[in-house]
């Protein structure tokens, strides 16, 4: 750590990696950052970090990060350095040509959760009211837009149920499809604290995780095979339902009586038996009915899931059938149960709950209700588009087609975290105007026409939303390197394009988001700096927030039982392609690396490999060490092996840090039905010897 003498003055804020959102103390000598002390009042972190928020924010100095705003007409052209108005006017003048030529809806953007709620407050009200569409969507598209669906589908609203404080409270402790310690490390210490005080654990999981290998617990470890977490989860509910283990009371009492007669009926049917399902999902039918008993009859069950739930062509159902199982079993609505999606990035909520999908406004609001479109065209005096617009992979679609030709992307790399590289670079070039608004020149960047530099977290306010709900200030500590904050990069692009906004500081956005949106609407900063933090809904009914949901009923009413349908993925393995890949991340990476990378004050070695069983490794003359050319039907990539039993025969695993593994060229088109989430972590592969890249 490069420590620049004693710090002169401290300010508390929020780190910008994972959904945990840990709060840190910046202290300061100047405008420089002495050291980031993890912030013991921190509701969601009580003075513990990670790596990545304690050292990881030397990216801010990283001499590759882009200061000045920079045009070309086409992308063969270098760049040429302008100043910010001029972008603004180049970037509306290419927006509005678009839109005259093209129509109306032929332009959108992405919003970033990675930003502040204000900044992504800020895009979704220039595409509603500046571009006059609804095209806009969220990187969530590719990680949690299940769980929105799923949860909302059968509870009323689209959010983990509890605060972590609330595992404190749990017997029983599922976790399905994540690695919390890689993934969401300070709340998977509480985990590990809890379960050594006795909790039980269950893990569901291809692959014999951290939290499975932890010395201190015994875990009943599922390990399915990729793509299967329905029949998993249906034979769970088989499992409670036809032993009579279901918490009728509660069911009678809380949900819809008859379509839980339905599902119960569903799950009853001997097909989907553990007994019946085990080739399938390669779960020990014996171990598969101890962990339904342990869920359904060991105290309060609390279930933790992640990308290893959602990131599947049945993302939605899995979602779903996580709800029907706490339902059925009555883990709901008080401390120490609950449904607990981990979100990846610091503010994957805050971005779903600020409007950022195609038919949302924020709330979850749906953009065709004329009372909600009233409230938000009299307060930004538009008339607003009553149509949903384009998902992300419909973006891409139509621009192939050549019908939609302008993108504005705040802070994601899409070429890189969107599936299908290739259907993604031909969708760029095939644009007229691609706005990318980042720190660095990222991949996207090579297809794009105009760069606005974006400020790191440390340059700005604002607040994000974790994952238990909970909205923190983000508050600066250095002026804006690049000399403008994002939120004021928006407004100027929005003015340029003849839409007007007018705020002095993001608090003023956020009042506005309050006086909108009735789960914010008491929210505000002078709230936040009194009580350092608030969970939503925050409004009249709940002045101080909510850490537990749906106490008293659900926020839709009735629990609502759906029937899970087990369908397979349309990616099967066969004789050219006969392994699964399935992916995941380190503790000391992050998502695509752009910050973890250029981050010099700390030595982060690491590279992606793939792991593969002695096995399939020994079948294919592969030993450790050894570089290996991996290969699916859409492409191949190079990388290094390591030999484990970790995974068992037939499936293999890699991360995805590093710019070089392009982990996306192999990933397949197939995507969740209801949400168009891409099927990341199923692709049918081949794996050879190579001689390296
Ligand atoms: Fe940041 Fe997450 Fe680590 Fe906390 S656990 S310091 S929020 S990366």
């Amino acid at each position: 750590v490069i420590e620049i003498g004693q710090p002169e003055h401290s300010v508390v804020t929020t780190c910008a990696y994972c959904g945990v959102g840990c709060a840190f103390k910046a202290e300061m000598r100047g405008e420089e950052v002495v050291r980031m002390v993890p912030y013991k009042d921190g509701k969601a972190n009580r003075g513990h970090s990670c790596v990545k928020g304690r050292f990881a924010w030397g990216y801010t100095n990283h001499g590759e990060r882009i200061l000045k705003p920079m045009i070309r007409e086409r992308i063969e052209d270098p760049w040429r350095e302008v100043s910010w108005d001029e972008a603004f006017s180049f970037a509306a003048a290419k927006m509005r040509g678009i839109q005259k030529t093209y129509g109306r809806d032929a332009i959108g953007g992405i919003t970033s959760s990675r930003c502040t709620n204000e900044e992504t407050y800020l895009v979704q009200k220039l595409i509603r009211a500046g571009f006059g569409n609804n095209n806009v969507d969220t990187c969530a598209r590719v990680c949690h837009s299940p769980t929105g669906y799923g949860l909302a589908t059968t509870f009323g609203t689209s959010a983990g149920t509890q605060d972590f404080d609330s595992v404190e409270d749990t017997d029983v402790v599922l976790i399905i499809g994540a690695n919390p310690a890689s993934a969401h490390p300070v709340f998977a210490s509480r985990l590990k604290k809890r379960l050594r005080q006795g909790a039980k654990l269950i893990v569901i999981d291809p692959r014999r995780t951290e939290m499975v290998e932890s010395p201190h617990v015994k875990a009943l470890h599922l390990p399915l095979m990729p793509g299967t977490n329905v029949a998993v989860m249906t034979a769970l509910a088989h499992v409670i339902v036809t032993e009579g283990l279901v918490n009728e009371a509660f069911v009678r009492e809380r949900c819809d009586w008859s379509e839980f007669e339905e599902w119960a009926a569903f799950v009853s049917q001997p097909k989907n038996s553990p007994e019946s399902t085990a080739i399938l999902t390669g779960v020990d039918p014996k171990v598969l009915r101890e962990a339904a008993r342990t869920y359904a009859t060991g105290g309060n069950g609390a279930i933790y899931y992640g990308l290893g739930v959602t990131e599947h062509s049945q993302g939605s159902t899995t979602v779903i059938a996580i709800a029907n199982l706490a339902m059925a079993t009555g883990n709901i609505g008080r401390p120490g149960v609950g449904v607990n999606p981990l979100r990846g990035q610091n503010n994957v909520q805050g971005s779903c709950d600020m409007g950022s999908f195609p038919h949302e406004l924020p709330g979850y609001r749906h953009i065709s209700g004329d009372a909600v479109r009233d409230q938000f065209e009299a307060l930004w005096n538009v008339k607003l588009n009553p149509e949903p617009g384009l998902r992300i992979p419909n973006m891409f679609d139509a621009a192939v087609e050549g019908t939609f030709m302008g993108l504005y992307v705040q802070g994601e790399d899409i070429l890189q975290s969107d599936p299908n590289t290739s259907h993604v670079v031909a969708a760029l070039s095939a644009m007229e105007c691609v706005i990318v608004h980042d720190l660095f020149l990222n991949e996207t960047a090579n297809y794009a026409h105009v760069f606005l530099p974006g400020s790191s977290f440390l340059e700005k306010d604002g607040t994000f939303t974790n994952a238990e709900r909970r909205i923190q200030r983000v508050r600066k500590v250095m002026t804006p390197k690049n000399g403008m904050a994002d939120w004021e990069v928006t407004i100027g692009l929005a003015r340029a394009m003849g839409f007007e906004m007018n705020y002095s500081h993001p608090s003023e956005i956020m009042d506005e988001i309050a006086a909108l949106t009735p789960t914010f609407a008491g929210v505000s900063y002078a709230k936040l700096d009194e009580l350092g933090s608030v969970q939503w809904p925050c409004n009249e009914k709940a002045p101080e927030g909510t850490p537990v949901m749906h106490i008293d009923g659900f926020v839709r009413g009735k629990g609502k039982f759906v029937v899970t349908e087990y369908v397979a993925t349309d990616e099967r393995t066969g004789p050219r392609y006969p392994l699964l890949l399935t992916t995941g991340r380190i503790l000391s990476q992050y998502n695509v690396g752009a910050q973890t990378r250029r981050t010099d004050n700390v030595i982060w070695h690491s590279e992606d490999r793939l792991e593969i069983h002695p096995h399939d490794a020994e079948q294919r003359g592969v030993r450790d060490g050894d570089w290996v050319r991996l290969k699916s039907r859409a492409g191949e990539t190079t990388l290094r092996a390591e030999i484990t039993d970790r995974v068992a025969p037939g499936v293999v695993y890699t991360t995805f840090h590093h710019p070089d593994t392009q982990a996306n060229v192999i990933t397949t088109d197939y995507s969740d039905w209801a949400t168009n989430c891409p099927e990341y972590k199923v692709t049918a592969v081949q794996v050879s010897r190579s001689n390296g890249p």
